[in-house]
């Protein structure tokens, strides 16, 4: 398996090569090969759920033709180096990782280069997938009709106005409402952090 031309793909994006991303091209391509899709991938049918952002993805991205802005990968940051891999048309699901001795198989494959990431960006590139994935079958806990949702729908949350795409809103008490009105968002108003700064400084 010759992967250059999917790792020229992904140093494109990222100026470097380095041993992430050459594991998430491998990972990405184990992944689609034990599903049946050979490269280059029915892509759209297939929806990459990465466990965490860097390198790692940018490898994913070119070994799978998925990404965020065609709504086929999504980013669970888990911080860890593996992916799951769906087939949208038949809900089958594979999550891809790297052995736990990766790194020690990485070493015996390149014996004479004695630093470590050198070893594994070579190493990475020729091992075969069992001597450096794991793959498993597994099963979603949300469907993926709700994961990958209707695009084009629109509604507008009842409480601050705003538009929600997607099927993104949720239902409460009769209202239409947008995740933050509901639940809370990621943020806060800065005004009102400044008012929980503590006061002693100006005391
Ligand atoms: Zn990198
Ligand atoms: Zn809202």
């Amino acid at each position: 398996m010759d992967i250059t031309h999917l790792l020229e793909k992904s140093m494109q994006n990222h100026d470097h090569l380095c041993p992430r991303q050459i594991l998430g091209v491998r990972i990405g391509l184990a992944g689609m090969k034990t599903l049946g899709f050979s490269e280059p991938s029915a892509k759209k049918q297939l929806l990459v759920i990465s466990e965490t952002d860097g390198c790692f993805v940018d490898g994913v991205i070119a070994g799978t033709g998925c990404s965020v802005g065609h709504r086929t990968l999504r980013v669970e940051d888990y911080g860890k180096v593996a992916a799951t891999i769906v087939d949208t048309k038949t809900g089958r699901a594979v999550r891809v990782a790297p052995r736990l001795d990766i790194r020690q198989q990485a070493c015996a494959y390149v014996p004479d280069e004695p630093r470590h990431y050198f070893a594994q960006m070579q190493a990475y590139q020729i091992m075969p997938d069992e001597d450096m994935l794991m793959v498993q079958e597994v099963a979603l806990k949300t469907h993926i009709e709700q994961i990958v949702s209707r695009p084009g729908l629109r509604v507008n949350c009842d409480v601050c106005g705003e538009e929600i795409m997607n099927e993104r809103e949720v239902r409460q008490h009769g209202l239409t409402l947008c995740y933050t009105c509901a639940h809370g968002g990621y943020y806060q108003s800065a005004q009102d952090s400044i008012l929980h700064l503590p006061q002693v400084a100006t005391l």
